[in-house]
């Protein structure tokens, strides 16, 4: 495939076909043609998430999962009250990963005894706030149990605790890795005996582990792989604990496909393989274990869309540009400048037109003056002019939050749940 450019229409046009058009032709998002959207938001930029999407999503995973899984989701993917809300009481756990995020939770109506809480760099102030909630916190280090214990004892309350794994194995084909050689998450496998030891001692209260080796994974075979020596290596860590393990978060790291090469997982293999792994080693030695998968951008990635409007269009030497009023600001990973290594385009369009035929190579700008606010590099769009809308599709996770949003001092994008 390579040196053959895919023109953006084709890329764009599975996303296309899963939003749907109107009869004038124009995109649809949760029911809504884009410009009654973007009027209902009150103007562009806005990000723009499908409700249904998302149930949809929840609702693949768990027939995928079966029964003996329980589902996480990620807040950091996408924090926004309202799709928390409506994410609180469709997944059994909600993964925070700051005093901000567990908040968020709280508010949107999770049980804190389904609240995991974790990260590298947990503050005194949000362990004490963690104790508080009754959440459970997964540790990343002995100095960090002492700190908890600390909390507990100030508190009068006894820290729920899980330990967070770093693997002896890495996981290929993740779009990041986050376990496996040296890493600043979790506690490497040889150092967690010591570590238990230490959680006995301070009387935390010990409920199981965590492992999560990566994330952006669109390889079944390499999920497989990892799920089967995650739920090896926890069972034999938690051989080693005194009590019952009622906690086993075997990660997640389901990819969504941004790139014409992409292909998206096979999710029913993916499923079927680890509820196999569950009824054969976990249930014998732990038959009333939460078995937690927690998934971020697999459960709202493909909800979003990123929504411009074009306020320029020009020609220079031979190349058009449509400048658009949002930018990397808003969408950062569509600019290339988030975890990319080579530059490629996310999937766009034509908001107001997405169906009709290319009408030749434009890039699409952003309106930063920096020529890292990129959104579409020579991308072979359905004709556009100053006011017309461009969409970026999969941006419902890591989107707003994950941008730069004070960078040149514009003003916030909106965000719906349609
Ligand atoms: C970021 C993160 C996730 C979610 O990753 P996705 O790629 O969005 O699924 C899950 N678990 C942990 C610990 C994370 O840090």
């Amino acid at each position: 495939m390579a040196g053959t450019p895919v023109p953006a229409t084709e890329q764009a046009r599975p996303h296309v076909e899963r939003f749907g058009v109107d009869p004038f032709g124009q995109l649809l998002v949760g029911g809504v043609p884009l410009e009654r959207l973007a009027a209902r938001v009150g103007g562009t930029p806005f990000f723009a998430y499908d409700r249904a999407a998302i149930t949809a999503a929840v609702a693949r995973v768990r027939a995928a999962l079966g029964r003996s899984v329980e589902l996480g989701y990620a807040v950091k993917a996408n924090p926004m009250p309202a799709v928390l809300g409506h994410l609180a009481g469709r997944v059994d756990w909600l993964d925070v990963a700051s005093g901000g995020e567990l908040a968020l939770a709280l508010d949107a109506g999770a049980d804190p005894a389904r609240i995991s809480f974790a990260g590298p760099g947990k503050t005194d102030a949000e362990l004490r706030r963690a104790v508080a909630a009754g959440v459970l916190v997964e540790l990343e280090s002995p100095h960090e149990a002492l700190r908890l214990a600390a909390a507990g004892e100030s508190l009068g309350l006894r820290p729920r605790v899980a330990v967070r794994v770093n693997p002896d194995f890495a996981v290929k084909g993740s779009g990041m890795r986050m376990g496996g050689g040296p890493q600043q998450f979790g506690v490497d496998v040889e150092q967690v005996p010591q570590l238990l030891d230490l959680v006995a001692d301070l009387q935390l209260a010990m409920e199981g582990f965590h492992l999560f080796a990566g994330s952006q994974n669109l390889q079944a075979e390499i999920l497989v792989e990892a799920h089967r020596r995650t739920v090896e290596l926890l069972l034999g860590l938690a051989e080693k604990v005194g009590t019952a393990t009622s906690y086993l978060n075997l990660g997640g790291g389901f990819g969504i496909p941004y790139f014409p090469q992409d292909r998206p997982l096979d999710l029913d293999r993916v499923g079927t393989e680890l509820a196999g792994l569950v009824a054969d080693f976990v249930r014998p030695a732990h038959p009333e274990a939460h078995v937690v998968i927690e998934l971020g951008r697999f459960l709202v990635g493909e909800a979003g869309v990123y929504v411009t409007r074009v306020v320029d269009r020009k020609t220079s030497r031979g190349q058009t540009y449509l400048v658009v009023d949002g930018g990397m600001h808003h969408q950062l990973a569509a600019s290339g400048n988030f975890g990319q290594v080579i530059r490629r385009n996310y999937p766009l369009t034509v908001g107001t037109r997405p169906a009709e035929a290319a009408a030749g190579e434009v890039t699409v700008v952003g309106c930063l003056c920096t020529p890292l606010d990129l959104l579409g590099d020579r991308v072979d769009l359905p004709p556009a002019d100053i006011g017309d809308l461009v969409v970026v599709f999969q941006a419902g996770a890591y989107g707003r939050t994950a941008s730069p949003e004070a960078f040149l001092g514009h003003p916030a994008p909106a965000e719906v749940l349609v």
